[in-house]
């Protein structure tokens, strides 16, 4: 419904702060630099990879306020956390730039966001997400993240809650497919599902800075995920 044209003729109106004004450029600069970035002449490579930025986040932002809005997952867990006491406002869920290396770390599955725990705030990558639907299982990961730090007062610097809280994540955010059955009730996991959401989850226990190395995650994800990968909370309760 709402795509790319209207974001970039609304920010032009908004105008934002009267009081900032003095300080935001003037309607012809910001013309001239229009002009400048869609002929490529005078801008330097800096610049370019500024606007896009800017772009990418502005994005993000509107994809993440129509899914806090309308996403039936995104809805249900914030319901969720409400009820459990953590009420989570727009602006806690907020898009910025990532750096790439700090993202990426174990190469595919790479996270497109991040849980702060100590704001009770995500970050969502502006530049990282593929679609919108990219956006919505990264907000829901960390939506876990937060429940469970809502719910279980999750120490990120123990291992074996760290792993928990990811095998959750992994499984019932959307970032491993298959996921729908769950939320319909039918519990058979495929075995794609479950490898899927192992080796997510051994890669961001891995880049855990209390983490030594990969084998210690390995064995620490195998040693929770019994009790960690049945543990369905806040699905189960739909029943
Ligand atoms: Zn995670």
């Amino acid at each position: 419904m709402s795509d790319s044209s209207t974001s970039s003729s609304s920010s032009g109106s908004n105008g934002s702060d009267p009081n900032s004004s003095s300080s935001t450029p003037s309607a012809f600069e910001r013309w001239r630099k229009k002009v400048m970035f869609v002929t490529g002449i005078g801008v330097t490579h800096e610049e370019r990879m500024q606007d896009l930025q800017q772009l990418q986040n502005r994005r993000c932002e509107q994809m993440k306020k129509e899914l806090m809005d309308t996403s039936p997952l995104v809805t249900f867990l914030l319901r969720h956390l409400r009820l459990s006491g953590c009420q989570v406002p727009e602006s806690n869920i907020f898009c910025g730039t990532c750096d790439p290396q700090a993202v990426v770390g174990g190469g595919s599955v790479a996270h497109a966001g991040g849980f702060i725990p100590e704001h009770g705030a995500i970050k969502l990558c502006g530049g990282m997400f593929f679609n919108k639907k990219h956006v919505e299982t990264t907000i829901a990961h960390e939506l876990i993240h937060m429940y469970d730090q809502c719910k279980f007062k999750v120490d990120w610097k123990n291992l074996r809650h760290h792993a928990c809280s990811e095998i959750r994540a992994n499984s019932l955010s959307g970032d491993c497919r298959y996921t729908r059955e769950l939320r319909r009730g039918f519990v058979a996991f495929s075995k794609q599902h479950q490898a899927c959401v192992r080796r997510r989850a051994i890669v961001s226990v891995t880049a855990n800075p209390a983490c030594p190395d990969e084998a210690t995650a390995e064995r620490v994800v195998n040693e929770v995920w019994e009790s960690c990968f049945s543990d369905t909370r806040p699905f189960d309760e739909i029943y």
